[in-house]
């Protein structure tokens, strides 16, 4: 089943959380929607399981007109960060919930229980009551509710938001080898970058109610289509500058070949600390740095330099590289910008 959103509005007195919101989620695709806390995510999200009406626009499941069907028809499955589980009922209880509301037989109940267990990989587990389980199990028994019905599209609104780092790896892994086996169209909301690059196929960025950009990861990490997008997904650092000629712009000994751009249009540049070159002797088209802090990220080595007018930026370098060069704090470097992205602000 695919999902067709289009022109999605909604406002909650004067304040607008949805703006004109349009997009395509293709059969069977694991796709995430990306943007900080309060981006209008989970209302979007709400509004496409029914849980919230539009002010306008429409929604449209496998092409069929469901802006105003009710949830239960709408054959979708959803997990939120509180979705609780019915703490009084077993976790078989809770898995079979939707299949009781919609009255199958016992026999065939049991058997997709069963099945459903195996495939969050809780065998054995099926008399415990949530308080015996562990978070990371909680949420798998809540999406194994969620699929137990069969839903052609599951909806998950930072499932795993309330788990510790080390379990939300573990889940992200496992979600999707999940997505890989049942195969069921899949929108997840969050505001965990690393979450959306790494399992989704495309990710919609969301900021204040508006989708800035769609694509897959590499498309957003690489071309970031607004400055917003740019400074939200990965590190980076920026510049403010201008025009110094037609098509350049300077910043010290830096040059930047832009286009579309009017002199005297404030023009920031982004660039990821990977994307600095740092060497101990001047090269061309470099300018100087002084090393305020040096920062250990495993493989790698975080620097902060002071380039000079209050700014300064973060570099990561191999580790092998630093150590060999010897960088250390209070030291002068030269840097280089390998790649850059550059907006109007
Ligand atoms: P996100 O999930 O991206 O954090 P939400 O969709 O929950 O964002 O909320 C977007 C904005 O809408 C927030 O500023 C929130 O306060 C507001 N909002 C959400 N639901 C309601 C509501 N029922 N009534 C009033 N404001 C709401
Ligand atoms: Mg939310």
């Amino acid at each position: 089943m695919s999902i067709d959103v289009k022109n999605l509005n909604k406002k909650f007195g004067a304040f607008v959380a949805v703006n004109n919101v349009s997009f395509h989620v293709k059969t069977g695709s694991l796709t995430a929607i990306l943007g900080p806390s309060g981006s209008g995510k989970s209302t979007l999200l709400r509004i496409i399981s029914g849980l919230e009406t539009a002010d306008s626009g429409e929604i449209h499941l496998t092409g069929a007109e469901s802006t105003y069907q009710s949830v239960k028809d709408r054959n979708v499955g959803f997990v939120f960060q509180h979705y609780a589980l019915f703490k009084h009922m077993t976790v078989a209880e809770n898995i079979a919930f939707g299949l009781n509301v919609r009255k199958r037989n016992r026999e065939e109940t049991r058997e997709r229980v069963q099945e459903l267990l195996h495939l969050v990989q809780l065998e054995g587990l099926d008399k415990r009551y949530p308080s015996q389980l562990s978070g990371g199990q909680k949420q798998r028994v809540a999406l194994a509710r969620a699929l137990a019905p069969r839903p052609q599209v599951l909806l998950l609104d930072e499932p795993f938001g309330a788990l510790d780092a080390k379990v939300r790896d573990e889940l992200r892994e496992w979600i999707t080898h999940l997505h890989k086996e049942t195969n069921v169209t899949t929108l997840f909301v969050t505001h965990d970058q690393h979450e959306a690059l790494e399992i989704a196929d495309r990710i919609l960025v969301m900021n204040k109610g508006s989708i800035e950009q769609e694509g897959t990861a590499l498309d957003i990490f690489d071309h970031p289509a607004s400055h917003f997008v740019a400074q939200f997904v990965g590190e980076t650092n920026y510049i403010e500058a201008s025009l110094c000629e037609p098509e350049l712009v300077c910043w010290g000994s830096f040059k930047f070949s832009v286009n579309g751009y009017k002199m005297g249009d404030k023009i920031r540049i982004y660039f990821r600390p990977n994307d600095v070159y740092v060497s101990p002797t001047p090269e061309t088209l470099q300018v100087k740095g002084v090393i305020t802090e040096t920062r250990f990220r495993g493989p790698l080595i975080e620097l902060t330099l002071d380039i000079g007018e209050d700014k300064f930026i973060t570099a990561l370098i191999p580790k092998g590289v630093a150590l060999a060069s010897g960088y250390k704090k209070g030291e002068e470097v030269f840097l280089g910008i390998t790649a850059f992205h550059s907006f109007r602000v």
